[in-house]
């Protein structure tokens, strides 16, 4: 393909809009354009590099026997009324209207739609297990659609639904999926990291991302440093192994004025105390009712194990007139001592003495808390966010805290779906059970974007021979010179008679500018062609990842390039 045939728009300038270097990289390379916030084409190299991560996504989905499909992306409502999910997912669900004012629904995820699919075409255990899956645009109202492909309203995802007669057989699908995104990943030159996941709205027991670490990354994960574990922080357990015992643990209960001073910080500084001595004080309303939740004042509330302790309909924090009414003090006051509402303690603070808690009073706390002593505390839950430094779960290694960008998620889902939707098969004896399922997916546009995030420098994208736009760049220096013109196109042909893809550079620019664009766009393999190394009987060769050209006789140019292409795609198998 000859340059000046392809629309390459590559920019000079670091485009205004985009924070992240994959993001710009994108747009200077000329792979994206943006619409609209969370709306991107795709220009021509960009579809390239985008086709190759769906064609391997699609050989390992097909390798691991899950079969392709395409389902509908626009839905009628009734279908998500089925599971509920109408309302549970509405702040992120595009619904529309036909002419008939019919409500319909832009599908931003198929597990109902292939349940209720399966529901009606397979109903024996001799038709299970069964796996399908589709390549397909979502559309979700995301809060922040930003970071380019990375989260947008509009984004290609690849999501594949398993089908089992028991829990075990789902097992065995859920690891062939687990195998086949290790793959995947790996394919794409992409360091992708399995950490354990919430299971959030999708219901089911277990879950994994694949995250893959970037300073970018909208996720904070913990991972142990003997490397036994590794969690998102929403579902990481840790266990804190610091003292819990601080100054003052003898004396009694003893108010002090904090005049003004009601935030966690504040009281620490003017008390001249450990963060941590201090007792965070947090009113939920669950269900409607006041709840006091018991934290260390310096870890965070983590909503979702809270949630799962609770186990309330709705959960949400209190207003500030409830807990002046519950506490009979400002926001910033509460305290466990004196509090007439149910207490939920962090397993944190079991054994705590000396600590600092609100007095239900305003501009004031109380120290020298002890809790077993002062208060009736005898329960206490995992509900506070773990953090670096904490011990992993095997009490060994000790958390540190890394941020990741989520490309893939694979879940177990039990029969949530297909009990609502009715997908039940009838067993050797007539009987009739619930499919148990999983689900799994990736984000094929972001995996895109992902990698180049994690492959780059200073000059541009570096990128992974299995899904570069183009594997090869000869650069003519003079594409006015005919034999320069000759060769290259000879190159190219024999090239691509082997199955490797190039592109041409003929344009008639400056090589210094040539060369700056070339790095740009990152292809991993360069080849020179100019006039002075064509007297000399050689053209130049150079990986994107090298620093320095090494001439190749034009006789053996092809070779040398197939050999160096070879390797490439070895080192991705
Ligand atoms: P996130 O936590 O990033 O919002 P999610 O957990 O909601 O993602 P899933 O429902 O698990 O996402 O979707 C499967 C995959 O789709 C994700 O692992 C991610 O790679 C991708 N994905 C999800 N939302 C977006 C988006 N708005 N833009 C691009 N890719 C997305
Ligand atoms: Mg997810």
């Amino acid at each position: 393909m000859l340059w000046t045939k392809s629309h390459i728009p590559t920019l000079k300038e670091v485009p205004q809009d985009a924070e992240i270097a994959s993001h710009q990289l994108m747009l200077r390379a000329g792979l994206i354009r943006r619409l609209g916030s969370g709306l991107y084409t795709f220009l021509p190299l960009g579809f390239r590099a985008l086709r190759k991560v769906e064609a391997i996504v699609r050989d390992e989905m097909d390798r691991a026997g899950a079969l392709e499909v395409l389902m509908p992306a626009m839905h009628p409502r009734e279908i998500w009324d089925r599971s509920g999910r109408y309302e549970s997912l509405k702040n992120v669900m595009f619904r529309i209207k036909d002419r008939q004012d019919r409500e319909l629904v832009l599908g931003p995820t198929h597990e109902e739609i292939i349940t209720d699919l399966v529901a009606r075409e397979i109903n024996s255990y001799k038709q299970l297990p069964c796996n399908f899956y589709q390549i397909q645009t979502k559309f979700r109202d995301e809060i922040r659609p930003r970071f380019g492909l990375m989260r947008g309203k509009e984004f290609i995802m690849k999501d594949a639904y398993s089908f089992d007669v028991s829990s075990e057989a789902a097992d065995e699908s859920y690891a062939k999926m687990y195998q086949a995104y290790v793959n995947i990943f790996r394919r794409c030159g992409l360091h992708a990291m399995p950490v354990d996941a919430d299971t959030g709205d999708m219901g089911g027991s277990s879950s994994h991302e694949f995250m893959v670490p970037s300073d970018s990354g909208e996720d904070a994960i913990l991972e142990a440093d003997d490397g036994s574990y590794a969690a998102n922080l929403e579902r990481a357990e840790g266990y804190c192994d610091l003292p819990n015992e601080f100054p003052g643990s003898e004396n009694p209960l003893e108010e002090v004025a904090t005049p003004n001073v009601g935030k966690i910080e504040d009281v620490a500084a003017f008390l001249n105390v450990e963060k941590r001595q201090l007792v965070k004080t947090i009113l939920y309303l669950a269900d409607e009712k006041p709840v006091a939740v018991l934290l260390p004042g310096d870890r965070e509330i983590n909503e979702i194990k809270l949630g799962k302790v609770l186990k309330a309909a709705t959960l949400e924090p209190a207003d500030p007139e409830t807990i002046r009414k519950t506490t009979g003090a400002e926001v910033g006051f509460a305290g466990p001592v004196g509090l007439n509402i149910p207490l939920i303690a962090d397993r944190t603070l079991e054994g705590l003495r000396g600590g600092v808690i609100g007095a239900n009073k305003t501009d004031a706390h109380l120290r020298n808390f002890d809790l077993a002593r002062d208060s009736a505390i005898n329960e206490f839950h995992d509900i506070a966010c773990a953090k670096a430094g904490d011990l992993a779960p095997n009490r060994k290694g000790r958390f540190i805290e890394k941020r990741g960008v989520e490309v893939g998620h694979v879940f177990k889902l039990g029969t949530k779906y297909s009990v609502a939707l009715g997908a039940n098969f009838l067993d050797e004896n007539g009987k009739s059970h619930p499919m148990v399922m999983g689900c799994y997916g990736i984000g094929v546009s972001r995996t895109l974007q992902a990698i180049i995030e994690q492959s780059h420098d200073e000059n541009g994208i570096i990128w992974p021979a299995s899904v570069a736009p183009y594997t090869v760049l000869i650069t003519v220096l003079n594409p006015k010179d005919e034999a320069s013109m000759n060769e290259a196109t000879q190159l190219a042909d024999t090239l691509e008679a082997q199955g490797v893809d190039v592109l041409v550079d003929d344009r008639k620019e400056r090589p210094g500018f040539k060369f700056k664009d070339a790095d740009l766009l990152g292809f991993p393999l360069r080849v020179t062609i100019g006039e002075r190394g064509l007297a000399k009987g050689i053209v130049e060769l150079k990986p994107r990842t090298a620093s320095e050209f090494s001439e190749v006789p034009v006789q053996q140019a092809a070779e040398t390039v197939l050999d160096a292409v070879r390797e490439l795609r070895e080192g991705l198998k």
